[in-house]
């Protein structure tokens, strides 16, 4: 706890020791101090649900009406908060990106306009119902206040890193792109919930999409799986950004988050915001997992 020492006499200075200063702020055991009992959730009604770019966006009016009229419904009853993924506008620009030998902290300023422009192709469609296009500056603080008066927030998912992206571990495409961002402003909100809408059940041993229909019977898929677990698997491709497992790991406020097939069953929207298990939850491994009901 910080002290505030005032000096003797009427008029006398007010100094302030903190328990800060003179550390570097790198010290382990130091860190370890400073965790909170517990996190502030500032907006804790609200749930993050991020659109798939490729998994839905890119579909168009099939995939993407019925998932919009979900999301009118499920805005009676909760609060929400839409983010936007990219999808293949962004994976082309990634392939010239990579042809020309960019690093990754250009490849991120290049990608990140495409859900932007996802963002603002929602906020037209959902305009009607109330949908707001909202930057990742001040309105962040008013989310909840934007959903008590009827709004449906809309930002987009990819993370302001540009050139300060972290380096890949292979290649140069930018490791922390839009589920990245939804899970980053989920945590630090203090969201009641993080869900994936995207095309697939959820998370099986490998790509349903690239697996033959004979080997598709064979595939395992994750109902609930621990983020640890999950990592230790070392599976070759996912269904969610590989950085997100980290991220969970080591959160504060989310203790886990949903992946479920919006695309074939809009109404697993509204029922996965009910508290149901529908798709695959991934969790922190100090917890319990969610149990549905
Ligand atoms: P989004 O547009 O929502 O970001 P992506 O296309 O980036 O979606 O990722 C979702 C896709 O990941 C699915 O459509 C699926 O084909 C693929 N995928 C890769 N590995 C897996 C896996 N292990 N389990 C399920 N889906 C996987
Ligand atoms: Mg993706």
């Amino acid at each position: 706890m910080t002290k505030l020492i005032k000096e003797e006499g009427e008029r006398g200075r007010l100094h302030i020791d903190t328990p800060l200063m003179g550390e570097s702020l790198v010290s382990k055991e130091l860190l370890i101090r400073t965790e909170a009992k517990k996190y502030f959730h500032m907006h804790p009604d609200i749930n993050v649900l991020k659109i798939g770019g490729q998994s839905i966006m890119d579909r168009g009016a099939k995939a993407l009406f019925p998932i919009l009229d979900a999301l009118v419904q499920a805005k009676e009853k909760h609060k929400i908060l839409i983010m936007t993924g990219g999808g293949t506008r962004a994976r082309h620009v990634y392939n010239i990106g990579v042809d020309l030998g960019m690093p990754t902290g250009v490849l991120s300023k290049l990608g990140d306009k495409i859900s932007w422009q996802n963002a603002e192709m929602l906020a037209v469609l959902l305009a009607k119902y109330g949908g707001v296009k909202i930057g990742h500056g001040d309105n962040l603080e008013q989310l909840t206040m934007f959903c008590r008066l009827g709004y449906i927030p809309i930002t987009y998912g990819i993370p302001p890193y540009g050139f300060f992206e972290h380096p890949a571990e292979h290649g140069s495409i930018p490791p922390h792109r839009t589920d990245c961002g939804a899970f980053l402003l989920a945590e630090n909100i203090g969201a009641r919930r993080l869900i994936f809408l995207k095309d697939e059940k959820g998370l099986y041993d490998k790509d349903p999409k690239k697996s033959g229909r004979a080997e598709q019977k064979n595939l395992r898929f994750f109902d609930r799986i621990s983020a640890t677990q999950l990592l230790e698997l070392d599976l070759d491709d996912m269904i969610i950004e590989r950085p997100i497992l980290l991220m969970l790991q080591r959160a504060k406020c989310l203790k886990e988050f949903q992946i479920v097939d919006a695309l074939n069953h809009p109404e697993y929207i509204l029922r996965a915001l009910e508290g149901e298990h529908v798709g695959t939850t991934i969790y922190k491994d100090e917890i319990e997992p969610h149990t549905a009901g």
